[in-house]
């Protein structure tokens, strides 16, 4: 992950320690995709417990990048007191 947006400078980590939070967003998104895979295996068809196992763990496995990402960018939004303004940069080139 960048330190800071290279289009406006802004850093992302906006105390020390402040992704710790993103953990409990982590975790909701694990969560749902436990339930998800879950629910979609018992329609699926008969399965043992360790396939169920397997398959929850592979698919977070997988999606591990995108739920490290996407719960920091959606902690970073709740919490970290930021908002996507698209005219920003054409804001700071005109003053400066
Ligand atoms: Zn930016």
């Amino acid at each position: 992950m960048n330190p800071q947006c290279s289009e406006c400078g802004l850093h992302y980590e906006r105390e020390p320690g402040f992704f710790f939070g993103a953990m409990y967003i982590s975790y909701a998104f694990s969560v749902a995709i436990f339930v998800a895979v879950g629910v979609a295996l018992s329609f699926l068809g008969d399965f043992s417990l360790e396939i169920y196992l397997l398959a929850i763990i592979g698919v977070i496995a997988l999606l591990l990048p995108f739920l490290f990402r996407y719960s920091r960018i959606l902690f970073l939004y709740l919490f970290g007191g930021v908002d996507y303004e698209p005219a920003y940069k054409k804001k700071v080139s005109e003053v400066g």
